[in-house]
């Protein structure tokens, strides 16, 4: 396939799956419209990278739908300077399209094959604003910290206090949280003071747990492996 029909296929994606859902940021969608989704995921599965959906991409972990990856980095609302935490780097193409909005990524894997795979098609891409480090991301990422937005692709039972204090004052953690199966609420939690943060609800998401030290435990990934897993229920 062509460049220029790749080309096309992502703004044919943009327009039919993320502009007519709502989202309008255009630094989103030209995000989006940029970053070749076919050079995250397993070459079984490029003919499928537009499709409207999330996609396997080994270790029983997904890639996220492109709606849902649009819709956080929206609901983030960043700025061309913004520091931003990325907690799930999984194939890193929610972290190369953030890093195509915000001025720094650092997208934490815990999975080491996933990071190691993330960091070669991030280099691939020549993206240098996005970090894939290794490591448990329910403890953030204090030495890099604050950042203008943490967000989290895998579902915990709520807001871990270190995102909190991670956060820069005005800045907001957009993450699901909920029950481990069967579907979670998306959550944003902006820091309006020192010590006074407020939060929303986004709606109804649908995610792999978010496994370490502030969020499940290891060992029973129900669905983790399921294309669909992290659709949205609408
Ligand atoms: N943003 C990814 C992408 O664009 O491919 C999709 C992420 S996938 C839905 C969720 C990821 O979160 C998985 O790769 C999983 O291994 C990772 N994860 C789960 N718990 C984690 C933790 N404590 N720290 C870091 N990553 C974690």
């Amino acid at each position: 396939m062509s460049e220029d029909s790749k080309e096309a296929q992502r703004h044919e994606m943009v327009r039919r799956q993320v502009q007519r859902r709502g989202v309008e940021d255009e630094s989103v969608l030209e995000a989006l419209r940029t970053v070749p989704r076919e050079a995250f995921v397993p070459e079984s599965y490029r003919g499928r990278a537009y499709g409207d959906s999330p996609l396997p991409i080994g270790e029983g972990q997904t890639i996220s739908q492109p709606y849902i990856v649009a819709l956080m980095a929206d609901l983030a609302d960043l700025e061309p300077d913004d520091r931003v935490l990325e907690i799930g780097a999984g194939s890193g193409y929610g972290a190369a399209v953030l890093g195509q909005i915000a001025g720094q990524v650092f997208s934490v894997e815990r999975i080491p094959e996933l990071v190691e795979r993330a960091r070669e098609t991030i280099d691939s891409l020549g993206y240098d604003n996005v970090e894939i480090v290794e490591g448990d991301g329910t403890l953030g990422l204090q030495e890099e910290s604050p950042f203008d937005a943490i967000i989290v692709t895998a579902s915990g039972p709520e807001i871990p206090e270190t995102y909190r204090r991670q956060l820069a004052i005005g800045g907001s953690i957009v993450m699901p949280t909920g029950a481990r199966d069967g579907g979670q609420r998306l959550v944003v939690c902006t820091r309006t003071g020192e010590e006074e943060w407020k939060t929303r609800d986004e709606g109804f998401v649908r995610f792999v747990p978010l496994i370490g030290e502030e969020g499940w435990s290891e060992g029973r990934e129900t669905g983790a492996s399921r294309p669909g897993a992290d659709e949205p229920g609408f």
